[in-house]
């Protein structure tokens, strides 16, 4: 239990715990290295470049404040009249930095409901994202607010706004989440981050 009273995946008392935890964060940083690496790589970006990216888990870390049981017993609306901020995960906004350098957009496709949008934006100012992916950032959240949130039909959404992003005349050059539902056809890359603390 945290000073906020929710439980918490990572035990601070427990050694293993916390070593599985730093050993998270490490991989999430060597990722987003990585990416940045690749893309200082690259010697042409293609017309209307974008980046597609969750949240949870993978811009934002409620690891060690989440309930434990699962990411649906987590009430986002308790975090949002508590106004609990997540911290950003490790060299995001490096990465988010370089992104802005190269021009290129930033979109997020997230299984929150669109009644987190402020919190959300709060969350991202908190952080210190906004000045990176540009104050009109709300026009780039996609939320998704259908009832049922099984696997299929989260990434059926998040497919569906990377069709539209595309369509748009955007090129999605990658697409980075924590989980499978993040994965799809209409970005030219996909990152996978490492997440051992839940599946959706
Ligand atoms: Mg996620």
């Amino acid at each position: 239990m945290n000073s906020f009273g929710f439980k918490s995946f990572v035990d601070f008392t427990n050694p293993l715990t916390i070593k599985l935890f730093l050993s998270y964060l490490s991989k999430v940083n060597d990722t987003y290295t990585n990416v940045i690496l690749f893309l200082l790589s690259k010697n042409q970006l293609p017309s209307n470049p974008a980046i597609t990216l969750d949240i949870d888990e993978t811009v934002l870390s409620s690891i060690s404040m989440e309930s434990g049981e699962g990411i649906w017993l987590c009430d986002y609306l308790e975090w949002d009249r508590k106004q609990i901020f997540f911290p950003a995960l490790p060299k995001v906004k490096e990465f988010l930095t370089l992104c802005k350098t190269l021009g290129i957009t930033i979109f997020f496709i997230t299984g929150r409901p669109s009644s987190m949008l402020d919190f959300t934006v709060q969350n991202f100012d908190e952080v210190g994202f906004l000045p990176l992916v540009g104050n009109d950032i709300k026009e780039r959240i996609y939320m998704f607010d259908g009832t049922e949130r099984s696997h299929h039909i989260v990434r059926a959404f998040k497919e569906q706004k990377r069709k539209e992003i595309s369509d748009k005349g955007y090129n999605i050059l990658m697409n980075i989440g924590d989980q499978v539902s993040d994965t799809g056809k209409y970005n030219k890359y996909t990152v996978l981050l490492e997440n051992p603390y839940y599946t959706i």
